[in-house]
């Protein structure tokens, strides 16, 4: 990820240019977000003199170039020109925190995954694990990638309530892990939309906690063809399960891999 300053220098003395200037900058950061050039939905935006800035974080150094853009970014932009908004971008250098992004030249398959904490692209290289962002994917809905951005926020807020373990958890962590849920349907139509238009598989990770012994967890089968699914070794050190038929990976329940884990019991019998 990259930080990039985002400012915006007044060409026209205007006092109705400030009225509407946060509505004109938010829908450019918003059309920026829905093309996947920006991530997070917080920019807080500041006045200095004739100007106005924010940072965004961006997927790769050159995620804001016009040549990314869609046609909602050209209008929004064209819209802050008319008011005499002039935009300039500038990258201030590399997220510390920053995972690195695929760099494979052809992914075998792609996973849609994210977590509460993630801020990266939901769409992961199934090889080297690295994000890939979105805009580097054919468009999914109507010119964006709203239908994958709204189930990574869905996603993440699931994830929240089942880590905050206070308020709607088993409702949550059953979004999480049910292949019937209304979030795993939403997420498993964006991996047929995105793996019909690349020509690749996307695999859809069912996340799991509970589960009643080590033995049934490790002869679960996979939930959409009964087939077995297991993976020896684990995959990225989170998969335990992958079927490629169904597309599905999945975990050993995290409550029975600590306990096997306290017990220092081997993990692949
Ligand atoms: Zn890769
Ligand atoms: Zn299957």
């Amino acid at each position: 990820m990259y930080v990039n300053l985002v400012s915006f220098a007044t060409a026209i003395a205007d006092d109705a240019v400030e009225e509407s200037v946060s509505d004109l900058i938010g829908d450019l950061l918003a059309a920026w977000r829905m093309n996947g050039q920006i991530y997070g939905s917080e920019w807080p935006i500041h006045a200095h003199g004739e100007a106005f800035s924010t940072t965004v974080l961006c997927p790769e150094e050159q995620s804001l170039d016009d040549r990314f853009n869609n046609k909602y970014v050209n209008k929004a932009i064209a819209r802050c020109e008319m008011k005499g908004l002039l935009l300039a971008t500038e990258v201030l250098g590399k997220h510390i925190e920053s995972l690195s992004p695929c760099s494979c030249s052809s992914p075998s398959a792609y996973v849609l995954f994210t977590t509460y904490v993630t801020l990266v692209s939901p769409i992961r290289c199934i090889d080297c694990f690295g994000p890939i962002a979105l805009y580097r994917m054919k468009a999914t809905s109507s010119d964006e990638y709203s239908d994958v951005i709204s189930w990574q926020s869905n996603y993440q807020s699931c994830d929240t309530l089942q880590m905050n373990c206070a308020v709607l958890e088993r409702a949550a962590t059953r979004e999480l892990s049910n292949i019937e849920s209304n979030l795993s349907k939403s997420g498993l139509e964006c991996c047929k939309t995105l793996a019909n238009s690349s020509g690749r598989p996307y695999y859809y990770y069912l996340y799991r906690y509970y589960g009643r012994s080590l033995r049934t967890e490790l002869e679960r089968r996979c939930p959409g063809c009964g087939n077995e699914w297991r993976l020896t070794p684990r995959l990225h050190d989170l998969f335990d399960f992958k079927c490629d038929h169904c597309h599905l990976l999945s975990n050993i329940a995290l409550d029975r891999r600590w306990l096997m884990a306290s017990r220092s019991e081997p993990t692949t019998s």
